[in-house]
């Protein structure tokens, strides 16, 4: 297959990539999963209206029947509740998303403007040619692109052969539970601080909910979620057992753990372009890892096309304009952490009272 542009990766940036891109130019959007399954990561704030609307994915969001947040509920720096209402945000209230529909109401609307979905295909390496890019997947198959965007995730390695650079600055991991919740649904997301880490928990559209820890991987607290489980610790932990509620004990999932970690990595060089995770990951504590993969995976598509009009300067501009993002993210990241005082010599809380400088930081 040959195309002007190759976007690995349908998740959600690089869902977004292909749909800016696909009525422009022909693209192929390349994901090893066939169709996208339920995922961690369920909360996008209300500033994600104007993103989608770019991409011509409004339509099918608002009739997709996703959850509303209008209410973000924390114990952080102390034990007092403190409430944040959508009625502060100019965007309004954002929303506890079903996050495989999403992502697939995404891929359908990328393919309805154009894009080429190639699934379920993982793409085992990048060959860089004169003035092309010739990428091997796992068929056997190559595909021919003038220029890439990168949207494999968290985990991507595929264009450090070609210059990208990637720090990772701490060690947080996730270890979460699902369950069925009984009686009414509460729309709130609920947010709180402990010596060892912190806690979320939400109501998902299907009717469970989400119960999860995060915790650095270094320490003890990880392995002991892991084997008693989020739910059973988090019934016995003040406040949290009250948002968990009633469920049903027999719809407990089991426990499952997942990277977390904060890492920032360069999004430009020669014929490619990263995008979402990929680019920059940020801690979930921000709940802007899926607005950042929809805004730097149009972005990236926007630079992905200037280049290929000429414009040798879009790569540049993407570079800057993704590391202007992490730096605004690293302030309010060391912000809010810095909101906790109250267990300064507390491995986690230590790591991070000093921001990210502080933090492990470490090149993979
Ligand atoms: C515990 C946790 C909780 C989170 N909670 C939230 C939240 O509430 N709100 C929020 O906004 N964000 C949250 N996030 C972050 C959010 O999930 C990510 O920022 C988002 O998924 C990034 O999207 P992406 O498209 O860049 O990458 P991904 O969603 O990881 O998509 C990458 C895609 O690339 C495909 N792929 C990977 N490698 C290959 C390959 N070699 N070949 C072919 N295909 C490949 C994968 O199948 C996948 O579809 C959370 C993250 C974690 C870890």
């Amino acid at each position: 297959m040959k195309v002007d542009i190759a976007v690995i990766g349908a998740g959600t940036a690089g869902a977004s990539a292909a749909s800016f891109l696909a009525p422009h130019v022909s693209v192929a959007l390349i994901d090893r999963a066939d169709v996208p399954v339920w995922r961690i990561g369920e909360t996008l704030p209300g500033a994600a209206h104007r993103v989608l609307m770019a991409i011509g994915a409004w339509q099918s969001f608002a009739t997709a029947g996703h959850g509303a947040a209008p209410l973000k509920v924390s114990r952080w720096g102390s034990d007092e509740v403190v409430e944040l209402d959508s009625f502060r945000d100019p965007d309004g209230a954002g929303w506890r998303l079903d996050r495989a529909r999403f992502e697939a109401d995404l891929r359908a609307d990328a393919v309805a403007r154009g894009a080429r979905l190639v699934v379920p295909t993982t793409v085992l390496g990048l060959k860089r040619l004169a003035d092309r890019w010739e990428i091997a997947l796992d068929t056997g198959k190559t595909v021919s692109a003038r220029q890439v965007v990168d949207a494999s995730g968290r985990q991507s390695r595929l264009v450090r052969p070609f210059g990208q650079r990637r720090i990772v600055m701490d060690r947080l991991a996730c270890v979460y539970q699902r369950v069925r919740q009984r009686g009414a649904a509460d729309p709130s997301t609920y947010t709180q601080s402990t010596p060892e880490g912190w806690w979320y928990t939400a109501m998902l559209p299907d009717g469970y909910r989400i119960v999860a820890f995060h915790g650095d991987s270094d320490q003890p607290s990880i392995r002991t979620l892991m084997r008693e489980g989020p739910l059973a610790v988090g019934v016995q932990t003040d406040g949290l057992a009250d948002e968990i509620g009633s469920f049903e004990p027999a719809s407990i999932s089991s426990p499952q753990v997942c990277a977390a970690n904060s890492a920032a990595g360069s999004s430009a060089g020669e014929g490619w372009f990263a995008a979402g995770d990929s680019a920059i990951a940020l801690d979930p504590l921000s709940s802007q890892g899926l607005f950042n993969a929809l805004v730097t995976g149009l972005e990236a598509g926007e630079a992905a096309l200037a280049v290929l009009g000429g414009d040798m300067d879009a790569t540049q501009a993407h570079a800057a304009r993704t590391g202007r993002i992490w730096q605004a993210y690293a302030a309010h990241h060391a912000t809010y952490y810095g909101m906790e005082r109250r267990w300064p010599t507390a491995p986690f809380w230590r790591r991070r009272l000093g921001g990210h400088s502080a933090a492990h930081a470490s090149s993979r």
